[in-house]
């Protein structure tokens, strides 16, 4: 038996990068996946194919994020696909995933793309919590995918850094909230990863020299390598940490 047989989980922004491979471990463990999206529904639709063929059940829901509205849209949406897949709106595994990033410095960044950054990476996984309560079961999990900006100064990219900082407050704070229902919530820290978001200066030969070195072990994080950590998180084997954030920046900067 697969170590998440017979839960129920959901990874938002799953189409893609992190949340992908995140969606298609937890697939392989054996839960049933819904994968969020923003806006691409191929990829995702490719997704849960992928999870499909590997002998696992999943199925996609659309949602943008940057507001309640998209909130209470993936809400609605999953329990009512959920419902009508196990006759429960009940679920296990809360993935908060779906994030965005910011290329501008303290100077250059305006009002519009602070807001933006904190609605998407701060304020959407606060009121998806809030709203998805009373379907997670008691004994389920959230991960919350942070990043290694929260240890490690990145002033170049201030603004995003710091929804990661209120990302893991919530995650210390839910972490004590959920306690007595037996709900872990950890938050996972990747350094630099292989993903979209990288793509243009990683695949150069000096980003490619620069992500190796900044980790002690010499390479660049992959997405199975940030999956890998939260399939743990999710199984009854992680059952006794909570509140945590780990790190899974391969040991950069250390
Ligand atoms: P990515 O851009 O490939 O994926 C981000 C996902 O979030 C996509 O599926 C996208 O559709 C979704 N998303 C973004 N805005 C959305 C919106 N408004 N509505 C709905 N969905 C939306 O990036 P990634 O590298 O896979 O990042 C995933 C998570 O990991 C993010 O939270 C990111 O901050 C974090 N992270 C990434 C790295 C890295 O090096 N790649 C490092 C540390 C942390």
């Amino acid at each position: 038996m697969e170590r998440l047989e017979g839960k129920v989980a959901l990874v938002t922004g799953a189409g893609r990068g992190i949340g992908r491979g995140i969606a298609l471990r937890l697939g392989q463990d054996g839960a049933l996946v819904a994968v969020h999206y923003g806006n691409n529904k191929t990829t995702a639709d490719e997704v849960v194919e992928q999870i499909k063929a590997n002998g696992g059940q999943a199925f996609a829901v659309q949602a943008d994020l940057r507001n309640i509205a998209g909130v209470h849209q993936l809400v609605e949406t999953f329990t009512a696909k959920l419902e009508s897949q196990t006759g429960s709106s009940h679920f296990d595994i809360l993935v908060n995933n779906a994030g965005i990033g910011t290329a501008q410095k303290l100077e250059e960044t305006t009002e519009q793309e602070f807001d933006q950054l904190f609605a998407v990476n701060v304020k959407a996984p606060f009121f998806l919590v809030q709203q998805l309560l009373s379907n997670l079961r008691d004994g389920g999990r959230i991960v919350n995918v942070s990043s290694g900006v929260t240890r490690i100064a990145m002033p170049d990219i201030i603004s995003y850094n710091m929804t990661k900082g209120a990302l893991n407050i919530f995650n210390l704070n839910l972490a004590q909230l959920l306690g007595p229902r037996n709900i872990t919530v950890n938050a996972v820290l990747p350094g630099i990863i292989d993903t979209d978001v990288n793509a243009a200066w990683l695949h150069t030969p000096e980003g490619q020299a620069m992500a190796k070195n900044m980790s002690t072990l010499g390479r660049v994080g992959e997405t199975a390598d940030v999956a890998d950590i939260v399939s743990f998180l999710a199984s009854d084997d992680a059952r006794w940490i909570t509140g945590d954030t780990i790190d899974a920046t391969g040991g950069s900067h250390l």
